[in-house]
């Protein structure tokens, strides 16, 4: 018997058991042609996800973190200013991370709750005539507020300046789940880690970066090694890495691509969308509200919900792995103890939400909150029997 529940918090996610096996490999000598079959449909597909038709794609072993690293050290030097918002706890942590390594950021203070403010980047850049701000940092999607920004508009205010700072994007809890346009938002570098969209353990780093990104690298005087794009372009020229790869993750991953993209990525963004406004329908059901201050932020990757003065929303996190054995996100940073979150990417269905939500529910009836059992599920149920006309068209 096994009491492995599907876990909700925002990664990592749930593993297809297809992919947890193609993981699983034996050796094989990474300097052969067997890596490079392995090497370049990894590359061409992440492509296809950023909806990009040049981009240049780099595998690291690391995390999303690392692909922070990958994005600033490849393109900046000591000194270089740079302009962010702070919205939430990844913003934050990109933001320390560029500080860190002597970068000066000018930080957009923003409510944990809003989105990029586009305007206010628009004004920061037009105002800068010397074109001294190197580069412009946004994260798509706020995994810690369930905010999702517009990286479009971002794009229009480096245009309408008249600005041509780099345009950095963190997808690391947005891509393989939610339409990103890494050609049509003009993007120069996207980040992105296995363990969310990509449904495989934490391991891979993910970078696409533009023509104009890797022109960068060339006056780029941050220090980097491990990192450094240029190294691994002359590995992947010879069907290999600079060092070792991870090439059971890059199994995975290749499958994980073809997975999202025998699926059709509109289905796959179509399909979070709904499980998303399920859980949307069931949290106004209970009378809570979203962190996300309005409707067009809302994440179709992760929501964050809030909880009445004075209740602790970590509590709801404990009991239910305590009690139920399953796993949401708790509240970090400033919203913490404020808000609990429940992931919804990668490898979900109607029917694994809705016992999510129902396990919610009775975490948070247990700890007395005016709730009743059945409420949020019913709602979502509602939305999925209407909305899953995919399947009801293929059966
Ligand atoms: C998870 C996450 C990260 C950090 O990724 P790690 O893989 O944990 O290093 C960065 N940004 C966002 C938006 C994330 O959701």
């Amino acid at each position: 018997m096994s009491f492995q529940n599907p876990v909700f918090i925002p990664g990592p996610t749930n593993m297809p058991e297809a992919i947890r096996k193609a993981c699983d490999m034996p050796t094989i000598d990474h300097r052969s042609p067997l890596f490079g079959g392995i090497l370049h449909p990894c590359l061409d597909g992440v492509r296809k996800v950023l909806k990009s038709d040049a981009a240049h794609v780099f595998i690291f072993p690391a995390t999303g973190t690392g692909g922070w690293e990958t994005a600033l050290t490849n393109t900046l030097s000591p000194g270089d200013r740079v302009l962010a918002a702070r919205n939430g706890m990844f913003s934050h942590r990109w933001i320390d991370m560029c500080q860190r390594h002597k970068l000066d950021v000018d930080v957009v203070e923003t409510p944990w709750g809003h989105g990029v403010p586009a305007d206010r980047y628009e004004e920061i850049l037009t105002a800068d005539t010397g074109h001294g701000i190197k580069a412009v940092l946004a994260t798509h999607n706020e995994t810690a507020t369930g905010v999702k920004s517009d990286i479009a508009a971002v794009r229009r205010a480096l245009d309408a300046a008249g600005h041509p700072a780099l345009l950095l994007v963190d997808g690391v809890s947005s891509i393989g789940s939610m339409d990103f346009r890494f050609d049509d938002w003009g993007v120069d570098v996207a980040v992105t880690g296995s363990q969310k969209g990509f449904m495989l353990p934490a391991g891979l780093a993910i970078a696409g970066f533009s023509d104009k990104a890797m022109e960068a690298t060339a006056t780029a005087a941050l220090p980097r090694t491990f990192f450094d794009v240029k190294d691994m372009q002359k590995g992947y020229d010879s069907d290999a890495f600079p060092y070792t790869p991870p090439v059971g993750l890059m199994n995975g991953l290749r499958l994980s691509l073809d997975m999202l993209l025998d699926e059709g990525l509109e289905n796959v963004f179509a399909r979070h969308h709904r499980i998303a406004e399920g859980v949307r329908r069931a949290v106004g059901a209970w009378g809570l509200e979203l962190c996300a201050a309005s409707p067009e932020l809302y994440s179709d990757s992760v929501s964050a919900i809030r909880t009445p003065e004075g209740f602790n929303a970590t509590d709801i996190v404990t009991l239910a792995a305590r009690d139920y054995g399953m796993a949401f996100g708790v509240g970090l940073g400033e919203v913490a103890g404020k808000v609990f979150r429940i992931g919804h990417l990668g490898m979900l269905t109607d029917a694994m939400m809705l016992s999510g939500l129902g396990v919610a529910e009775m975490a948070m009836v247990d700890l007395g909150l005016d709730i009743t059992l059945g409420s949020g599920v019913a709602a979502a149920q509602e939305h999925y029997r209407h909305g899953n006309t995919a399947r009801k068209a293929a059966a």
